[in-house]
């Protein structure tokens, strides 16, 4: 399998992006892209003081519509690409801000971001038991999962592992983030990624664009993930993104 190209963390209008969603599936249309991901901010932290998150149920109906819009367009031009529905949920956000607007079924893909300690994996654990009841009344299964542009430093003494088992659990992958360049350094090779491939963790590529111009930051990641070995976990991850079209 040749690997498409992907970008699966981009922001729009909706959050702090620079572009309306057309203009980025417009450009990446372009720059020949199989699979993006808008990945709007989603929180009630700190962050939703300082920037634009999607925080209303009509608002985000409204960006899921322009996304789906956009896919029906793509599909009539016959092009390649698929436009994925995406979120960034800010870890720090409360429980009762996410559950109250977030319904898992209605999302491709739901990034995680700021998993900053062990105790943090239990409030993703708590969240994520209370959407799998959501799911399964609607007999449907989990939108991909993925960790934003996490920094191994938090969990490279002696708790690796508990982090491992639990991506490996739900199927969160590890996102290459060029915008963060330094959580995929070499240093964090034989402490964090040389245990992927006994955890089976999938891999996958973003480049946190806030404008088109960002669009195609995806070389280095890819580049990366080559030389610590992990081809077939980024593939395994095309895999479940090709089963969402
Ligand atoms: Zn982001």
């Amino acid at each position: 399998m040749t690997i498409p190209k992907i970008n699966l963390h981009i922001h729009s209008i909706y959050s702090d992006g620079r572009n309306k969603i057309e203009t980025i599936v417009k450009s990446a249309h372009k720059l020949k892209f199989e699979f993006i991901a808008i990945t709007d901010h989603f929180s009630d932290s700190w962050k939703a003081g300082v920037i634009k998150t999607l925080d209303s149920h009509q608002k985000i109906n409204n960006y899921l519509e322009k996304i789906s819009a956009q896919n029906e367009e793509l599909r009539a031009k016959n092009s390649n690409l698929k436009v994925l529905k995406g979120i960034e949920i800010d870890l720090g956000s409360s429980r009762r801000h996410i559950e109250s607007l977030i319904d898992p079924s209605k999302y491709d893909l739901i990034l995680l971001e700021y998993l900053h300690s062990p105790e943090a994996i239990g409030f993703v654990r708590n969240i994520l038991n209370n959407w799998e009841g959501i799911l399964q009344k609607q007999d449907k299964s989990f939108p991909l999962l993925g960790l934003a542009h996490f920094d191994p430093s938090q969990f490279i003494f002696g708790k690796v592992e508990i982090l491992l088992e639990f991506l490996q659990q739900y199927n969160i992958y590890f996102e290459f983030n060029s915008a963060y360049a330094s959580y995929y350094s070499i240093k964090y090779k034989e402490s964090f990624f040389d245990k992927f491939n006994n955890f089976n963790i999938l891999v996958g590529i973003g480049a946190d664009a806030h404008s088109v111009n960002e669009l195609d930051l995806i070389h280095e990641p890819l580049d990366m993930i080559k030389y610590y070995n992990l081809e077939n976990n980024l593939k395994n991850l095309i895999k479940l993104l090709k089963n969402i079209r």
